[in-house]
């Protein structure tokens, strides 16, 4: 739950920055199940990536204060699509399809959609891609496999833990002492790990913060 090394006042700061930013209208734009589809690149972007059931849609939800905007992802049918919700003129937010479930081997992180492939290699705007780590459960195999997929096309990412009612303060202490030197070998991962709960709202504030941080200039007062 970090903002970075600022001093209190610009984490405050930082913080009533995100708030009001997320709390502007967030629109769903358009779900793209192949390249032409894919919405003009305008605003900057921040895609949302995890294991299928990470809690991805429950975030987003979190995130923007509305409790059914990301259901879109969820239409059975419609998974694979990557889907577009605009906050308000100053951030698109990408959910993309989930990976790993078990028992559908396509999803599995080496069958990632190619769609979701090209787009991570090929847009400029996208500025952040939050990797929805279940806080329960720590990095799996596929979540390395996507690891390693950023990396190699130098997309910025950062860790965000879900669900952490789940898990005892000492577990999580533990979860974020393992994970730090992993994900420091991984050049293209933003060294702080933002640990939420979209149940109790935990972290939310931060991870807004942090967003907000990297949308575009002057398109609020
Ligand atoms: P997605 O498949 O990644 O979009 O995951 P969902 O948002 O649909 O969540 C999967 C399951 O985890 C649902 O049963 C949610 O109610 C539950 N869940 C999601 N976020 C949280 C959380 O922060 N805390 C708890 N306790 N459960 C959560």
């Amino acid at each position: 739950m970090t903002v970075g090394p600022a001093a209190p006042d610009a984490a405050e700061d930082a913080i009533a920055f995100g708030r009001r930013l997320f709390a502007r209208p967030c629109t769903f734009i358009a779900g793209a199940a192949s390249i032409d589809a894919l919405p003009p690149p305008a605003l900057p972007e921040i895609a949302f990536a995890g294991r299928s059931n990470v809690g991805k849609s429950s975030l987003l939800n979190a995130l923007v204060g509305q409790k059914a905007l990301a259901r879109t992802s969820n239409t059975p049918g419609r998974t694979q699509q990557l889907n577009f919700f605009e906050l308000s003129g100053a951030l698109m937010l990408v959910d993309l399809p989930g990976y790993g479930y078990a028992r559908a081997p396509k999803e599995s992180a080496a069958g990632w959609t190619r769609l979701t492939q090209a787009y991570l290699k090929g847009r400029a705007t996208l500025r952040r891609l939050c990797l929805l780590v279940d806080a329960r459960h720590g990095l799996k195999d596929s979540d390395r496999e996507i690891m390693a997929l950023l990396d190699r096309t130098a997309v910025s990412y950062q860790a965000v833990l879900t669900k952490i009612d789940k898990v005892k303060p000492a577990a999580l202490e533990a979860l974020r002492a393992a994970l730090k030197p992993e994900l420091a070998r991984h050049i293209a991962c933003h060294p702080d790990i933002i640990a939420t709960s979209a149940v109790t709202g935990a972290g939310i504030p931060e991870l807004r913060a942090a967003l907000a941080a990297l949308a575009a200039p002057g398109h609020f007062g």
